[in-house]
């Protein structure tokens, strides 16, 4: 594909003032192309042409709608294996990831939410024969997505699906740092005939595109994820202009393998709940709690695993651990090498940079690291790394570990792993964790509530949560008895 640009009222358009940001290649460290440096006027010309549009797209049949968020999925599809090359590409993450979990989660969202606009229903609240209320679930307007890296096209996809299914027009930002498959979308969305302005693809830097869509009178609502950072300044902006708010953030968080676990299926999952994505997924477990007696053994084998990951060129079939993702990221995942260093963590395997020969031997890459040694009060298991680098700590009792596990400012997803199951019905409801699985990781079920607790989230996407932060409930009461 050529450059990337915005696409506003179903055009293809350059930033107003022509301004473009340069976009790397993280596997080699080169450029990749530029994308467009938008500012507050693209953002009023997209939300313009996206209020111009809602009155035709609100009142859409909703199965009319339905089929054309289908052929939407229909179009990323076909283009599955230049969508998943180019989302490797411009992330660094392995192009068997990008090919068998971004772009078919992608695909997913779309089918889920065409099928969800079909079967979206509301409430009926009779009152004993003498009134009755029924809820109306009105789309808000237009409303804003501001998205990140790390699942560039996945998680665009699952704010933008869903807002549209309900009959909004949308406004997306996605990460200035990975903007390509955006733009395909886009162009996708306009082929399988999303009527211009519908949905509107705005690229630039946050404190400048994020912030005009945060503040812009005429957006309903943001959805947004990324960082526990940039959520604050997203609430404290958009907070005082009472839009709704969905705030999907940051993460640290527990795996507990207890003794009774199926060690080897606690271990072999702990290794890519640790490493998949370079770590780079808001789902991963940095923090590895694990029981005493089986300590010696679980760690020896998470050893072994990880140096057995294969770390390399992303686009190489066998590579298990692609690049890190910027520059900039790579600088801050080695500042907390060096800081788990020097608060007294030992490194079990990895815990540098890695050179890689040939094509990417300028890229950002990481060896996969376990470090042990460190509290769970240490800054290394308090603060979100977003790379690959996991820290284990042994533990005596489930006081204990549910304590560890708890005392961080973040509460999104955990890991328990035991086969006593009055303990893991017991754990899991305890644990200040939005997600909890028990006996596995990552297994998703698109209809379930999907978010954090604490500093990790606001709100709940998925299933009837997303539909409904993208509607405004209206509650009718009609009086059935006399005039
Ligand atoms: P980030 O907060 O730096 O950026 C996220 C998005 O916000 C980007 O599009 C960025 O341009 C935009 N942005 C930045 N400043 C803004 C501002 N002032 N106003 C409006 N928008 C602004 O996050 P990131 O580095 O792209 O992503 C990594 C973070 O995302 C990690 O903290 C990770 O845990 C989190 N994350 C959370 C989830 C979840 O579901 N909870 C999922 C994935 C990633």
């Amino acid at each position: 594909m050529d450059g990337v640009l915005n696409v506003i009222d179903g055009r293809e358009v350059p930033a107003r003032s022509g301004a473009t940001l340069p976009n790397w290649e993280p596997a080699t460290g080169d450029p990749l192309g530029t994308l467009p440096d938008s500012d507050a006027a693209d953002v009023a010309d997209a939300v313009e042409a996206a209020r111009r549009a809602f009155s035709a797209w609100s009142t859409t049949p909703a199965p009319v709608r339905s089929r054309l968020l289908r052929k939407v999925a229909d179009g990323l599809r076909q283009a599955l294996p230049e969508l998943a090359r180019a989302e490797s590409v411009d992330s660094g993450k392995p192009l068997s990831v990008a090919t068998e979990v971004d772009i078919p989660r992608a695909i997913l969202n779309f089918e889920f939410f065409a099928d969800a606009a079909t079967q979206f229903s509301s409430e009926c609240h009779p009152m004993d024969g003498h009134a009755l209320n029924y809820t109306l679930r009105h789309p808000l307007g237009v409303v804003g997505t501001i998205s990140p890296w790390n699942l560039p096209l996945y998680l665009l996809t699952w704010k933008v699906a869903p807002a549209l299914a309900v009959g909004n027009t949308v406004v997306a930002k996605p990460s200035e740092v990975t903007p390509v498959t955006a733009h395909w979308l886009g162009r996708i969305a306009l082929e399988a005939g999303l009527p211009p302005g519908v949905l509107n693809i705005v690229h630039g830097l946050g404190p400048k595109v994020g912030d005009a869509l945060s503040r812009h009178p005429e957006v309903k609502a943001i959805s947004f994820t990324g960082s526990t950072r940039t959520g604050a300044e997203i609430a404290r902006t958009a907070g005082p202009l009472f839009k709704k708010l969905s705030l999907e953030m940051g993460g640290k968080n527990p795996v507990v393998i207890f003794a009774d676990a199926d060690v080897d299926a606690a271990v072999a999952t702990t290794v890519r709940s640790s490493f998949a994505n370079q770590g780079q997924i808001c789902l991963c477990g940095p923090r590895i709690f694990v029981e005493r007696s089986v300590y010696p053994r679980v760690r020896d084998a998470l050893v072994e695993r990880t140096r057995a990951l294969k770390l390399g060129d992303p686009l190489l079939p066998e590579t298990d651990q692609g690049a890190l993702v910027s520059r900039a990221h790579l600088d801050k995942v080695l500042s907390y090498l060096a800081l788990a260093r020097e608060e007294g963590g030992r490194f079990l395997t990895g815990g540098r940079q890695a050179r890689v020969s040939g094509r990417c031997q300028n890229g950002w890459f990481v060896e996969p690291t376990l470090v042990e040694g460190l509290g769970p009060e240490c800054r290394t298991n308090q603060e979100e790394i977003f790379g690959p680098v996991a820290s284990l700590i042994p533990f005596d009792s489930e006081e204990e570990v549910l304590r560890g596990a708890n005392e961080v400012r973040y509460g999104l997803a955990a890991s328990v792993w035991t086969r006593d199951l009055v303990r893991a019905h017991r754990f899991a409801a305890t644990l200040q964790s939005g997600i909890v699985w028990v006996n596995t990781w990552m297994l998703r079920d698109l209809r379930t509530p999907f978010g954090g607790m604490k500093d990790s989230g606001v709100g709940r996407e998925g299933g009837q949560e997303a539909l409904r932060f993208f509607t405004e409930p209206q509650n009718v009461c009609i009086h059935l008895q006399g005039g």
